[in-house]
């Protein structure tokens, strides 16, 4: 039996050029003002339903904030105010992990669509092992 210790690397894939991401050439990106429009669509509908509304009133607030991993230089909009971080921070499962914590304290990561963003480079995206 090999002593050799395997990591899982992940590759990410841009959302655009759907080319992979080398370090240093693109990052995990939300863009914030998607984030504060759905907070504050939520923030008016709670205004307007002090007492909850039906399902279809719920289903037309916006959609969560969609975050994206993106090249530099394929970013349509690389100057706006996004929260974002290099990919080469988060080549290992536990590097996502450690992210996944670090967002879990911000008070807007419930506007965002981290889960549904993580399950599908999980699945689809996947990791190759790097010995
Ligand atoms: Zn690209």
């Amino acid at each position: 039996m090999s002593t050799e210790t395997r990591t899982r690397k992940h590759v990410w894939t841009c959302h655009y050029c759907k080319k992979s991401i080398r370090d240093g050439a693109g990052y995990v990106d939300v863009p914030g003002a998607d984030v504060y429009r759905l907070e504050k669509a939520e923030q008016t509908w709670r205004e307007d339903h002090p007492y909850g509304g039906t399902l279809k009133e719920l289903l037309g607030l916006p959609n969560p904030a969609a975050w994206v991993a993106t090249h530099t230089k394929c970013d349509p909009h690389p100057e706006k105010g996004s929260y974002r971080f290099d990919v080469a921070e988060a080549r290992t499962t536990e590097d996502i992990l450690d992210w996944t914590l670090h967002l879990m304290d911000k008070t807007w990561m419930e506007f965002t669509d981290w889960t549904d963003f993580i399950r599908n480079h999980m699945a689809e995206n996947g990791t190759v092992l790097d010995a």
